[in-house]
């Protein structure tokens, strides 16, 4: 046989012992620092153990705009068709990114049109490693916020009150009913602010959180303002009592785990005595800052995990940190970048371990679990990217560079 067959068939045999996909994972490629991490994690860390069988998709904002966005609708689609999503951190244009990327439009953020598809609830999650420790000392477990995305304070309407007057609130029901409250009597220049939520959106947010609670067996914390907020927070506390009562509660005991409410300021200080290893279920406002505090006080944004659950069990797998933009620039201009690629890694090992679950494909799940389990090793004997290594404990640390650093966890992954 020539040298031609010879390396046809190495090549056969090569990919009969990869590890097989029965069902396509969703693929959201993305924009920046994060598209050029996607290919090397692929080509590195799964294309040589997995015959991946993934439904591509470019979210690229260069693709975008050419589909008129079509494509992000179209991968939102793919998702629901098949449960599950890996995605690369896109671009959310602003008005810089107009003369950059010749845009014909300002693009909406992927994520919120993929968020309002599958109308899910999203959980961050930190990656705990030993030698980035927190800056609590008594959190051991990551605790996971999962934030509601809809309304209140961000689909709000405002009013600059110029003097002098009242601000009422109306509700005009269809059939003519009318409810009205005084907001305010002024006496002079003042500020007023309307918002509102909807009883559909809380529902799915709770279903969502008892969902993801029972998949990772953890508690569920929950916290408002309900002693002044009556009837808003009040409401949000009631559904997620009578959903809990009539859906979960068996399956809960069985589980072993337990739902919890409480007020929110309650909450915070019960989460920062916690050992963590719950998940704090929070209204939209509370999720956007505490998962920033939660995030630092972990280590890194960089080391955040993130994943969308819809209520019917979609799930949608991605890094928390965005495109990484200034180190993109330092690559494109042939500098060296020293970009941690852990929470990239870990969206894919999240996707296809879940993948493997739905599939009864164990195989797949382990390589996920070994594969998140080279990446902590090789954090743990010292070798890590610069933003790691500037507040590690270890001593005697390594920096690697993005490159350096996905072929360190190589080495250690062909030891597993
Ligand atoms: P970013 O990409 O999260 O980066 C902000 C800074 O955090 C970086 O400059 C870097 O700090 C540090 N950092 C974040 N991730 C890191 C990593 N993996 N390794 C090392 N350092 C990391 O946020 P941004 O620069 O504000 O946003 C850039 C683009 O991302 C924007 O166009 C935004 O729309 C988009 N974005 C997308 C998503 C998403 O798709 N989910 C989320 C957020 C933002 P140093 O520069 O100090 O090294
Ligand atoms: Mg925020």
């Amino acid at each position: 046989m020539n040298e031609k067959g010879q390396r046809l068939i190495a090549a056969m045999v090569n990919q009969m012992d990869k590890i097989k996909m029965t069902t396509p994972l969703v693929e959201m490629d993305g924009d920046e620092m994060t598209r050029v991490l996607w290919k090397m994690i692929k080509d590195e860390l799964l294309l040589p153990f997995i015959d991946l069988n993934t439904e591509y998709y470019d979210l690229g904002l260069v693709h975008r705009n050419e589909t008129d966005d079509q494509v992000t609708f179209d991968a939102a689609e793919a998702t629901k068709k098949y449960g599950v999503a890996v995605k690369c951190a896109t671009i959310t244009p602003n008005a810089a990114r107009m003369p950059e990327y010749n845009l014909k439009e300002m693009w909406k953020s992927p994520n919120g049109t993929i968020r309002a598809i599958l109308d899910g609830t999203v959980f961050r999650a930190p990656i705990i490693v030993k030698g980035i420790d927190p800056y609590v000392k008594t959190w051991k477990k990551p605790i996971c916020i999962a934030r509601h995305a809809y309304g209140d304070v961000y689909k709000n309407v405002e009013i600059k009150v110029p003097g002098k007057g009242k601000c009422e609130l109306v509700y005009t029901g269809e059939d003519g009913q009318e409810i009205r409250e005084l907001v305010h009597e002024y006496d002079g220049p003042g500020i007023a602010q309307g918002i509102h939520n909807v009883n559909r959106s809380i529902e799915s947010f709770a279903r969502s959180c008892f969902n993801y609670a029972l998949d990772t067996k953890q508690d569920v914390w929950f916290a408002t303002k309900d002693t002044i907020s009556k009837k808003y927070d009040h409401t949000f506390k009631d559904l997620f009592q009578e959903i809990f009562d009539a859906e979960y509660k068996d399956k809960f005991d069985k589980a072993g785990i337990t739902y919890f409410y409480t007020l929110i300021d309650d909450a915070v200080a019960r989460v920062i005595k916690s050992e963590g290893g719950y998940i704090w279920a929070c209204k939209n406002y509370d999720g956007d800052v505490m998962s920033d505090m939660v995030a630092t006080a972990f280590g890194s944004l960089a080391m955040m995990t993130s994943v969308l659950v819809s209520p019917d069990g979609v799930y949608e797998y991605e890094a928390a940190h965005g495109t990484v933009q200034r180190h993109y620039y330092k690559h494109l201009k042939g500098e060296e970048t020293s970009t941690n690629s852990v929470a990239t890694i870990f969206a894919w090992t999240g996707a296809l371990r879940k993948r493997g679950e739905l599939d009864h494909n164990q195989e797949l799940a382990e390589f996920a679990d070994k594969l998140e389990k080279a990446t902590l090793r090789t954090i743990e004997s010292g070798r890590m990217t610069k933003d790691l290594a500037l507040i590690t404990s270890l001593e005697n640390v390594t920096v690697l560079n993005s490159e350096e650093f996905i072929r360190a966890i190589r080495a250690e992954l062909e030891t597993l």
